[in-house]
């Protein structure tokens, strides 16, 4: 399906906005803050949490971060006052890591003392590799003064249990994912089943040392790991989460929750759409194939 996947991936961006529109609204809440507010309220009559995403990243000018800040406290107040059970999770390029490293850990500060006042939490996202070191720098300054921040790890990198291994002292609240930017082999897995094996590996050296893991994954295989060490371990409820993506695998997610598991949806809203769409296909030509897939199987009945 390589083929496939590059061909959609590659005349996507070139399909007029519209279009792209009607493809990627199953998987981003709309362009206003309403609009997440009111996609939350719906996956929380479902038994779901969020969190909510203002579109954004790789910003150009300072001003542009300065905005995504105001738009967030906007969001962390919305949160409180329409009693929401959702955080925020932030983009450190969004925040003006290129610009300015410093200039970011302010903003992201910013943010979590914001958060701090209404009880809530901030997760910051995982870009490319380029940024991997300056991200859990930033993340591990603000861990030292607030307990409600989290980072993510992404287990296609190659350094990630080398990462884990420094982090563990802090018990870490993080998000484990595979890993989403197009990465060289040298600095990531390739293999599909090594990115899974790592996984798992980085998984069970989280939870078996106390540390609370967003276990983001659709991957029903990594899901079943997932329990299997749930179970085993003993964990309760309330000590890791499932985490998955707006519009992707409602029935897993019902599983999920139907069996009494927290599951958090990633909620991203905001004007930037469409260029956060198109990137996102350019970089990943396999969500191209992914969203292709799931419409062919709605249009044929064959998933809700
Ligand atoms: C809550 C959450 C937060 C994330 N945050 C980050 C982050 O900070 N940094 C980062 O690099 N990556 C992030 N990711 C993306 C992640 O790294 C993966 O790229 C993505 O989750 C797909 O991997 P998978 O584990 O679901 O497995 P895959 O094997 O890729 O997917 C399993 C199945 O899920 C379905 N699926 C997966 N993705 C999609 C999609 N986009 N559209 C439609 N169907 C899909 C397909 O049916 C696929 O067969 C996040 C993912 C989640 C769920």
């Amino acid at each position: 399906m390589g083929w496939f996947n590059s061909l959609v991936a590659a005349t996507l961006p070139y399909v007029p906005k519209p279009i792209v529109g009607f493809f990627s609204k199953n998987y981003i809440a709309g362009e206003f803050l309403e609009d997440a507010v009111q996609t939350v309220k719906d996956l929380m009559a479902q038994g779901m949490c969020a969190t909510i995403d203002v579109l954004g990243e790789e910003v150009k000018r300072k001003e542009d971060s300065l905005a995504a800040v105001e738009e967030y406290k906007r969001t962390l107040r919305v949160i409180h006052e329409e009693k929401l059970d959702a955080n925020i999770s932030v983009k450190p390029t969004h925040m003006g890591l290129h610009l300015d490293k410093e200039f970011c850990y302010q903003n992201i500060k910013t943010l979590i003392e914001e958060a701090k006042k209404y009880n809530n939490f901030v997760r910051i996202d995982m870009e490319d590799s380029s940024t991997t070191d300056d991200t859990l720098d930033i993340y591990l300054r603000l861990q030292k003064e607030y307990g409600n921040v989290g980072t993510v790890l992404q287990s296609y990198l190659r350094r990630t249990i080398s990462d884990i291994n420094r982090l563990l002292p802090v018990k870490p609240n993080l998000r484990l994912c595979k890993g989403i930017y197009r990465e060289p082999r040298v600095i990531a897995y390739k293999d599909k089943e090594i990115i899974n094996y790592n996984y798992n590996y980085a998984l069970k050296k989280l939870l078996s040392n106390g540390c609370y893991v967003g276990i983001a994954t659709h991957d029903e295989k990594l899901v079943w790991y997932a329990l299997k060490l749930i179970e085993e371990l003993g964990l309760k409820k309330d000590q890791y989460e499932f985490q998955m993506l707006l519009g992707v695998d409602h029935e897993l997610r019902r599983i999920l929750v139907n069996a009494g598991h927290r599951l958090r949806v990633y909620v991203p809203f905001g004007k930037e759409w469409f260029a956060y769409s198109t990137r996102r296909l350019k970089e990943n030509p396999e969500i191209a194939g992914h969203i292709m897939r799931n419409i062919a199987d709605r249009i044929l009945g064959r998933k809700q």
